[in-house]
């Protein structure tokens, strides 16, 4: 290693504090953080794995961004402030111009929404990121699962679908073996869906105190619809003709590859939701002023989700990712 482990954490980790609510950050044994009275504290992690959530060879910013863009998206799912992240990366090599665009996509990202980097851990292995973030929101305010009731209506944000075809568009030149232009490819809008996926804060914030449920499409739009169900004990509806099929997927890909990416695509991180049909159109002008959404079905008695489409119930092969399965 050219560079050793205390210099690298310097040169790329170790930032002036930017919160004030920091009161120790990077370089002690642990960090030091002022948690506001009458919050909750908001915790969650998510771990990228090269070759199983990365391609081997993405650019090095895209890593950073996404490693902390997917905890940012389950901050933004519970209606939580982002404050303070923690970052576990272990390298199998100090390459300092990989470090360089690492951070720069990380920082990029955290400054962007207000969250800061206040401790981690260095170990040389298999290229493996782990971000821990924190934050904060009024408990009787936070988002859950498992508070949709029947009746309610069923919305998601953005246009899903975009970031899993961006995938199988990387998938696809790869192997094709042939010689790619990596600027054109990097600039393919749905490349970039993939690589640079925008957690949903604003939206996350809105919401708070007004979904009756709300959760992170992380695995795939109906695999997760599945989860929030089983988590309130409802069924829901969902109108396949309602879904958002963006015009980049739509011109691209033929109307059952478009159903297909947004059933079962993940990595858009876009937010699904549900909220009283009372209120909801009053409501609609404000969550759009964040993000787009759309009404896409119902919430109804019973369990699991039934997919309509033309009024007609369809069978749809369902399930999201299973890292097991
Ligand atoms: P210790 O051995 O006491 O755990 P480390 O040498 O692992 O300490 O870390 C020194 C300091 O640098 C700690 O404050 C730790 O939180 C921080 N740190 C280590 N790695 C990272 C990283 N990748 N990103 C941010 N902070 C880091
Ligand atoms: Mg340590």
């Amino acid at each position: 290693m050219s560079l050793g482990e205390f210099d690298l954490i310097a040169r790329y980790f170790s930032r002036p504090t930017r919160r004030s609510d920091v009161l120790l950050g990077v370089g002690d044994d642990a960090a030091l953080l002022a948690v506001p009275p009458g919050m909750a504290l908001v915790a969650a992690t998510d771990t990228l794995v090269e070759d199983r959530h990365f391609l081997r060879g993405s650019p090095p910013d895209s890593i950073g961004h996404q490693a902390l863009a997917v905890n940012l998206s389950d901050l933004a799912a519970m209606g939580a402030s982002p404050a303070w992240a923690l970052l576990s990366l272990s390298l199998p090599e100090v390459n300092e111009s990989w470090l360089e665009g690492f951070a720069s996509g990380l920082h990029a990202l955290a400054d962007r929404t207000g969250i800061e980097l206040v401790g981690g851990d260095t170990v040389r292995g298999p290229l493996v990121v782990t971000i821990e973030v924190l934050g904060f929101v009024d408990p009787a305010l936070a988002l859950r699962r498992s508070g949709a009731r029947a009746g309610d209506l069923l919305f998601v944000s953005g246009t899903p679908g975009e970031a899993a075809a961006g995938l199988d568009v990387l998938r696809e030149l790869l192997n094709s073996g042939r010689p790619t232009d990596a600027d054109a490819v990097a600039r393919d809008p749905l490349v970039r869906r993939y690589r640079y996926a925008e957690p949903r804060l604003g939206l996350g914030h809105a919401l708070r105190g007004r979904a009756t449920a709300a959760m992170d499409v992380s695995d795939g739009l109906l695999g997760d619809l599945e989860k929030l169900c089983a988590a309130s004990g409802v069924s829901a509806r969902l109108d396949l003709d309602r879904l958002p099929v963006s015009q980049e997927l739509a011109g691209r890909f033929d109307r059952a590859a478009c159903e297909h990416y947004l059933l079962q695509g993940g990595d858009d991180y876009e937010l699904l939701f549900t909220l009283p049909v009372d209120g909801a159109t009053a409501l609609l002008p404000e969550l759009h002023a964040a993000c787009a959404v759309t009404c896409i079905g119902e919430l109804t008695h019973g369990e699991g989700v039934t997919c309509v489409r033309a009024g007609v119930t369809v069978a749809v092969p369902g399930g999201g990712y299973d890292h097991f399965r």
